[in-house]
């Protein structure tokens, strides 16, 4: 049954023709909010890896993790194409020669036909972006922005460590480069309801993003969150908080905007609540009920969200 919104699975095959999926690889970068550049101890949800809890150890040399992953796919088992996806911690801060050195070595096989990069928005300047849109001249791009909340009192209690407006601009010099780029945002953080999540949304709507991720927040072993949750300072979303939200933001999402992800996936033996995110076809079962009970499809609400 097709889905009532524009998912990545679908845009991939457009791009390119076939079934594509991402490979993901630790580049061994680090992130501005954990060696000191912004803050040292990274945002309170962060996990040891750095946001990517299942690519294989950076020690590995990023062409010899290529070939372990083409040679098992984990969940691109029938893809013939695939996208080296940077996804550990902030994958454009360092200078541009060594990232262009680190992206080249993952292009290392022709089944590679793209790039993809997460990182901080205030790690993008002229001359990263302009690295990237030269890639972009020759196959798809895109950077995800861990934007996260539109709060700036949210981001400040988990740390975040970045202006909410480097966003829109991070966004601004990838499209002035021809560079996709792709809003990470999360659901559940502390003092944030529906109505903070739609603020974000609206934030994302009103940028010229191509993509969205929306992520559960969940509280993972070794974490700043984990104490809060511990002294009972956060309470993670109800399974069924959590799938409302996510409904009512795909409502209201731009029609034109590809959705990447609509929940977190966190290793099980370093998830510690709410138990519920450790069942993503159930959650994403529950979102897809809801969309199809409502009638919902994503920018059904958009308009009249614009207009609050
Ligand atoms: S910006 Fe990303 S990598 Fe850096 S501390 Fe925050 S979540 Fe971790």
């Amino acid at each position: 049954m097709p889905k009532p919104y524009r998912d990545l699975a679908g845009y991939l095959k457009e791009k390119t023709g076939c079934k594509t999926a991402k490979i993901c690889i630790d580049g061994g970068f680090t992130c501005p909010n954990r060696d000191g550049r912004c803050s040292t101890g990274g945002c309170a949800f962060c996990g040891a890896r750095g946001a990517g809890e299942f690519t294989i150890d950076p020690a590995v040399s990023i062409g010899e993790q290529v070939r372990v992953r083409l040679a098992n796919p984990l969940g691109g088992r029938r893809a013939a194409r695939f996208l080296a996806y940077f996804q550990n911690f902030s994958a454009t801060y360092a200078p541009a020669d060594e990232l262009r050195r680190r992206y080249d070595a993952a292009l290392c096989d022709e089944r590679i036909v793209g790039l993809a990069v997460a990182t901080r928005p205030d790690c993008i300047d002229e001359e990263i972006a302009a690295l990237l849109g030269e890639y972009a001249a020759r196959m798809p791009v895109w950077v995800e922005l861990g934007l996260q909340t539109a709060s700036e009192k949210t981001a400040g209690q988990m740390n975040i460590a970045c202006p909410r407006a480097a966003f829109a601009h991070a966004v601004s010099l990838l499209r002035a480069r021809g560079v996709d780029s792709v809003a990470h945002m999360m659901v559940g953080l502390p003092g944030e309801g529906l109505a903070e999540a739609m603020d974000t949304l609206r934030l994302i709507n009103a940028q010229p993003v191509a993509g969205i991720k929306i992520h559960s927040l969940y509280v993972m072993r070794g974490t700043a969150l984990e104490a809060l949750w511990r002294q009972g300072e956060y309470t993670p979303l109800t399974f069924d908080m959590y799938t409302e939200t996510v409904a009512r933001l795909i409502a209201g999402l731009r029609p034109d905007i590809v959705v990447h992800r609509l929940t977190g996936d966190c290793p099980r033996d370093t998830l510690l609540a709410p138990g519920w995110s450790a069942e993503k076809n159930k959650v994403l079962d529950r979102i897809h009920t809801i969309l199809r009970e409502r009638g919902w499809h994503q920018g059904c609400l958009y308009e009249k969200d614009c207009l609050i």
